[in-house]
């Protein structure tokens, strides 16, 4: 079940919606069996939906858009539709500040240590004010080191200047030498010198190959001790049984993490640990967004059936 304002648009319309049934992943096979238990036109994908080429050619010919629920798009084989010539289309922007605020909330929350105090409250411990309670750690002026600074990056690191006066220092394949005058912003040539550098890091990278276990043993082990990692990109970004290790050997600070490697598996030794936050995959979960990623899937649906140019055609 996605939020009604896109199905709406799309009855609107005059186009027949057909929801999953399930309120749960279909399995590859239960997914082909439904698509091709109707000859549709177009089909509206979440991020859980695996699209690979089985999915692609067993959706032909009728298929001829898969219109995802987010921007990532690692969950769809790009190239096989590309060669079977269907639309694959991601739904960026309207999202970006949900999941720049849900970032700062992260990193807020493991700083201060929100979590931990709560628990420790609703615990009965808490029995006075002490000088040495619960100390955490500040964000403003320390450094923010950045991975990936498109769209969401971007924000986060706004955000960073702007709110807390903190410094920024960017990794990425792009260099934006106006965002750097913009913001005092410093580039790093390799992603090393980011984590030696930052205070807090800041994972905004998409899953690709190039990508997959970014930030692993060696990397980590480059982080300062008193330094944080925050991730609200893709889990396998981050090698998660590095991370488990960096976390109880207290080799960095703490960690926030709202996606997983293996998603929506846990690695074992997280839970146990009070120094890293866990949500479930929600940066861009709010009311407000969630309906907008609603409307421009059906937005880009629409424009695909009606011969148009959908407003975001993936390349
Ligand atoms: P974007 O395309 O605007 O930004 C990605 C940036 O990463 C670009 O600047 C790109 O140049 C850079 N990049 C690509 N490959 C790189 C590499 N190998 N090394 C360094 N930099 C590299 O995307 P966005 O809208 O900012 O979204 C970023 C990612 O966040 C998405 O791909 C998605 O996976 C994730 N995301 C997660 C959630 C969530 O719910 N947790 C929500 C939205 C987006």
């Amino acid at each position: 079940m996605i939020p009604k304002p896109g199905v709406d648009l799309l009855t609107s319309r005059g186009y027949e919606v057909v929801i999953n049934p399930e309120d749960r992943v279909l399995s590859k096979e239960e997914l082909i069996g439904f698509i091709k238990g109707k000859n549709y036109d177009a089909v509206l994908c979440l991020l859980t939906d695996k699209v690979d080429a089985d999915v692609l050619e067993a959706s032909g010919p009728s298929v001829k858009i898969f219109a995802n629920y987010a921007v990532g798009f690692d969950n769809i084989d790009k190239e096989k539709a590309k060669e079977l010539g269907i639309i694959i289309t991601n739904t960026p922007d309207v999202l970006t500040d949900t999941v720049a605020e849900h970032t700062f909330a992260l990193m807020l929350a493991i700083a201060h240590r929100v979590v931990e105090a709560d628990k420790f409250v609703r615990a009965g411990k808490y029995t006075g004010w002490a000088p040495m309670l619960l100390l955490g750690a500040d964000l403003s002026r320390k450094t923010l080191g950045i991975v990936g600074l498109g769209r969401i990056g971007s924000r986060v690191a706004f955000h960073a200047v702007n709110g807390f006066d903190m410094k920024v220092i960017y990794y990425d394949i792009k260099r934006s030498e106006e965002f750097e005058k913009t913001y005092g912003a410093v580039f790093a040539e390799k992603i090393d010198d980011v984590l030696r550098e930052a205070d807090f890091v800041s994972v905004h990278v998409p899953l690709i190959p190039s990508t997959r276990h970014l930030i692993g043993e060696t990397q980590l082990k480059l982080m300062r001790p008193t330094a944080y990692l925050v991730n609200t990109s893709r889990g396998p970004v981050i090698d998660e049984g590095a991370l488990a290790a960096a976390l109880k050997e207290k080799t960095i600070a703490g960690a926030a993490i709202d996606v997983f490697e293996f998603e929506p598996k846990v690695t074992q030794g997280l839970l146990d640990l009070d120094n890293i936050i866990l949500t479930p995959h929600i940066a861009s979960a709010t009311e407000e967004t969630r309906a907008k990623m609603s409307e421009l899937a059906a937005t880009n649906i629409i424009e695909a059936l009606e011969g148009r140019t959908p407003p975001n055609i993936l390349k």
